[in-house]
């Protein structure tokens, strides 16, 4: 008995108790979903038919500048975010449009949002809440808030400020704590000090205790040694093995009937082994993000059709079959933007089948 039948999770996207059923189902069953970063409607349908294909959920993220890719690079992203809202809403409003034809759930999430992008936040809660008045759901699923890099203090007290925001909402909100290392949406963290990307047990406890009492729809980010992006392998060591000392403090703290009391994200995913893979989630992660090598992928398959096809390419009409065969079939974004979709699906079924979430519907 698989998600679908066993807790009645509805297909398309998904809110509030469901998120919570989705999540609590993979905690126990060991899997995590992999949070596919979309730009276009072209990422959205590869990572939908991928999910589909493999017979499992998906989560689908818009970053902030993904959000504005979505909006357009022709329209204006001042410190205000016109362009991340209007693309982060436009994505959510196509995405819950076309998700229900794919007939798997999908949760929709946003990703990074550091401080100075609040705005950003600011403006989707808008929307959410205007969708919620009208529909009784909000707009996404779930929003992140990366606050890392400020005191740890200010960070749970920024979050518990928009976890209130949320909760009436049901909405879910990922938190990070911790410096995930590396580069990613011009935040370069790779120069920093070692202990640092390691999350204290103490951090996780009182998060735990600060969230609790206003909602249940949340899940944290923790430092393990986890880098943004793909780089050869350096100093920094990948430490899973931390997050079940996190879930056995928090058990001990708190008692109850369940030994993983936390939800873990597992951020800068890309490029990490299956053991490690493996390990965390067996902790109690249930969300990973792989937008490196999605992008990647994405690329082979058309970079492997533009060079195979290149004396096709030229011009409209003539190839090396004759020099008035026309090259429309060849040219058609259809047939080569497609062969990015398919390699992309290919590389999310790889990371549905290696955090064991193929085959959980
Ligand atoms: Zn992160």
């Amino acid at each position: 008995m698989g998600l679908l039948d066993e807790l009645n999770i509805p297909v398309g996207v998904i809110y509030g108790d469901d998120v919570l059923k989705l999540f609590e189902h993979a905690r126990k069953n060991g899997y995590a979903l992999p949070a596919c970063n979309v730009t276009s409607s072209s990422t959205v349908i590869a990572a939908l038919e991928a999910a589909r294909d493999a017979k499992s959920a998906i989560i689908l993220q818009t970053s902030q500048g993904g959000a504005a890719y979505f909006a357009g690079k022709g329209i204006k992203n001042t410190e205000k975010q016109e362009a991340s809202i209007a693309g982060s809403i436009a994505a959510a409003h196509y995405i819950r449009a076309i998700a229900p034809s794919y007939g798997i759930p999908v949760v929709l999430h946003t990703d990074h949002c550091a401080k100075k992008l609040l705005p950003w936040l600011d403006g989707m809660l808008d929307a959410d809440e205007a969708f919620f008045k009208a529909n009784g759901v909000p707009l996404f699923s779930s929003h992140m808030i990366d606050l890392s890099e400020e005191p740890v203090e200010e960070n749970i007290e920024t979050c518990v400020k928009y976890l209130k925001r949320a909760a009436p909402m049901k909405q879910w909100l990922e938190m990070e704590i911790g410096i995930t290392g590396g580069e990613e949406d011009g935040v370069d963290n790779s120069g920093v000090d070692n202990s640092a990307l390691y999350t204290q047990p103490e951090d996780i406890y009182a998060i735990q205790q600060a969230f609790s009492p206003i909602s249940k729809y949340f899940s944290i980010a923790a430092g393990f040694g986890n880098v943004h992006g793909v780089y050869s392998p350096g100093n920094v060591k990948l430490h899973p093995e931390l997050l079940g000392k996190h879930q056995a403090y928090v058990h001990e703290k708190i008692g109850g009937e369940e030994k993983k009391p936390v939800f873990f994200v597992f951020h800068g995913g890309s490029g990490s082994s299956l053991e490690e893979y493996q390990e965390a989630i067996s902790h109690g992660v249930v969300k990973v993000n792989v937008d490196t090598d999605l992008q990647f992928a994405y690329l082979a398959g058309i970079r492997d059709y533009i060079t195979n096809n290149i004396e096709y390419l030229k011009t409209q009409v003539g190839n090396p079959e004759g020099a008035n065969k026309p090259n429309k079939k060849k040219y058609d974004p259809r047939v080569w933007v497609r062969e990015g979709e398919k390699t992309m699906a290919s590389r999310i079924t790889q990371s549905l089948k290696d955090f064991n979430a193929a085959g959980t519907l």
